[in-house]
């Protein structure tokens, strides 16, 4: 008989998350599920790494470990130390709150995904693109044939996929749209008040966002009611900023 699937599950909202309770459940049926996340909420942490102080890993028992530090931490020491084989996919999420457009930069759920396609590993981000009361288990059941895809994937290299899911009943749900990310529109961007001492104080991210983009994009796929899943790659190369620099080159004589 093959060896059991290991799935690695993680997040950015720490090991306490309803949402990653609600996504390891519904996964356990699929192969050996260990959760390594942060013991406290990582949000907005990006793709940040713990170089200069001492990380710690709690076992909290059920194959769940808690460490001290960031998502990216979790992912690398769960590879290279908690887990004895490599992973077959991880999971990061379930998110509580949307990770679209400009937004997947800052995001520490997709932080971690990205660190295990770094690693060679087939990762999945999922988050619920509401920061209202959200059903997680509903949500998971709504998604959980994504990680099945991805493990039956043949192909040459891993892959990531960005996966938002619209905070609305399973059954509301209209389907899958594979997306590109848009674009966000942030108003308000710094608030500022007084504090009660009477002191200016500033608020980042305080106005309603809004979003800017054509209809292949995951904010019009999650707004029209549709899981919005977008492939990803860290490559952040320009490829036409490249035809466009060697069009200058071709100008440019040396004086
Ligand atoms: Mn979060």
């Amino acid at each position: 008989m093959a060896e059991k699937k290991l799935i690695l599950v993680t997040n950015d909202d720490g090991i306490q998350a309803d949402g990653l309770r609600a996504l390891a459940e519904s996964i356990e049926d699929l192969g050996d599920v260990f959760v390594v996340a942060p013991e406290l909420e990582q949000s907005a942490s990006s793709h940040s790494i713990t170089l200069d102080s001492p990380l710690r890993i709690n076992d909290h028992g059920r194959r769940r470990f808690g460490v001290s530090g960031t998502p990216t931490d979790c992912v690398l020491l769960a590879v290279h130390r908690i887990l004895d084989r490599r992973p077959d996919i991880l999971i990061s999420g379930i998110n509580h709150g949307p990770n679209m457009g400009e937004d997947v930069i800052y995001s520490g759920t997709v932080a971690a995904a990205l660190e295990g396609y770094i690693l060679g590993i087939p990762s999945i981000a999922i988050s619920v693109a509401s920061w209202d009361r959200v059903a997680f288990d509903e949500a998971a059941e709504a998604v959980r044939e994504l990680p099945i895809r991805m493990m039956k994937l043949e192909s040459p290299r891993p892959n990531l996929w960005n996966v938002n899911i619209p905070s609305i009943l399973k059954r509301d749900i209209k389907g899958i749209r594979i997306t590109k990310l848009g674009s966000r529109v942030y108003n308000d961007v710094i608030v500022e008040k007084k504090d009660p001492r009477g002191k200016d104080y500033f608020w980042i991210g305080g106005g309603e966002p809004g979003w800017s983009s054509g209809n292949d994009t995951d904010f019009a796929a999650v707004s029209a009611g549709y899981i919005s899943v977008t492939p990803l790659r860290p490559d952040m190369t320009d490829y036409e900023g490249i035809e466009l620099l060697k069009e200058w080159i071709v100008e440019w004589q040396p004086r």
